[in-house]
């Protein structure tokens, strides 16, 4: 069995040499407990500052020790009732072939519902946050006007649909190349631009001519900056991630117009994910359906091999793919 360590602690962009691949036996369950062959695994922005050796809301990541994170898998044995060889769960313990877990610890999912990676997309986390900061945190209602920033990304492409589903006037998303624009076009969105393109406040105020009521943020910076220009009064922004800061080592010079939260009575709010835990049954059912009759479509960008994985992280932070970026094991 391989897994991924984290062999030393990144400054900055992280590199491969910040990981390292290690070979161990394949474990055997104790009781209460299962093996599960992991089939995808996950890799997402907030593991990065998982990298570095800070408090925070998740520990950090230990050194010479395995990475972990979402995966989904087949159980190929089990000491724990209720749980049997050849059922797919869905865990806490991706960056590994074989996984050793507590039963507790694992949710048995349906791979006859959808494709299992869908549980770590569409279906999963990051479903549950498009869907979650969208409709509980920036309470989007219809015939508002919505920007929202790594818009062909995983989240984003999903926040996108969802607002329009939902009955939003005006969708607008930001990406950072032209063939993640005509994506966003495809799937819906009323305008869409590349950021590279101009000043972020530019292209939004030019996308968005009427101004924006929510904004969903996973980018921060100046992609903040201008959501918080273009807002019309009582506008609201979900903050759920700032992408553009993770790998900095200076402090970000944006926004730089916080005042305007006065005049205008905005309001920014952080959430996390798993705070909204209470939504997933009504999302897991509306996401559902919404699939089934092809109304909300989603990529994956797919990267094959355990030994690929710290690549398909650093990947994600290039913005390589379109979609949840996911790794086949
Ligand atoms: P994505 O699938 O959106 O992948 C990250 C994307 O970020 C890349 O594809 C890239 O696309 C974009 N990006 C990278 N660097 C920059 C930059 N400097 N400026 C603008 N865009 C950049 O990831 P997720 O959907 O998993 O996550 C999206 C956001 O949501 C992240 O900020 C993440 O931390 C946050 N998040 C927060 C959660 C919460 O509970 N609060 C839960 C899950 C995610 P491009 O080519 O467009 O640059």
């Amino acid at each position: 069995s391989r897994e991924i360590h984290l062999a030393s602690r990144p400054q900055g962009w992280p590199t491969a040499d910040n990981f390292r691949l290690v070979e161990t036996e394949v474990p055997t369950p104790g009781p209460g407990q299962i093996v599960v062959r992991n089939q995808f695994m996950s890799v997402d922005p907030y593991m990065r500052g998982r990298m570095n050796d800070v408090k925070s809301y998740v520990p950090p990541f230990q050194l010479d020790a395995p990475l972990d994170g979402g995966a989904v898998g087949e159980v190929v044995a089990s000491e724990a009732e209720g749980i049997k060889p050849g059922d797919t769960v869905l865990h806490g313990l991706g960056w590994r072939e074989y996984a050793l877990l507590d039963a507790k610890a694992a949710r048995k999912v349906d791979p006859t519902l959808a494709p299992v990676s869908a549980y770590l997309s569409v279906l999963g986390m990051t479903g549950l946050t498009a869907y979650a900061g969208l409709l509980d945190v920036a309470a989007m209602k219809a015939d508002e006007s919505v920007f929202v920033s790594a818009a062909a990304g995983s989240v984003g492409s999903l926040v996108g649909q969802i607002a329009k589903l939902k009955g939003a006037s005006r969708v607008v998303g930001s990406a950072g190349s032209p063939a993640k624009v005509e994506r966003l076009k495809a799937l819906g969105f009323d305008a869409a631009f590349d950021y590279h393109d101009g000043l972020v406040r530019d292209s939004l105020k030019a996308a968005a001519p009427d101004g924006i009521d929510v904004y969903f943020d996973n980018v921060g910076g100046d992609h903040l900056e201008a959501a918080i220009s273009s807002m019309n009064l009582h506008g609201r922004a979900a903050i759920c991630g700032m992408i553009a800061q993770y790998n900095a080592t200076e402090p970000p010079a944006a926004p730089r117009n916080l005042a305007l939260l006065i005049g205008k009575r905005l309001t920014l709010r952080g959430f996390l994910v798993g705070d909204h835990g209470h939504l997933r049954d009504q999302f897991v059912q509306d996401m559902s359906g919404w699939l089934r009759d092809g109304k909300i479509s989603y990529d994956e960008t797919v990267v094959d091999g355990i030994e690929n994985a710290p690549e398909a992280f650093l990947g994600l932070l290039r913005g390589e793919n379109l979609g949840k970026m996911l790794v086949r094991v």
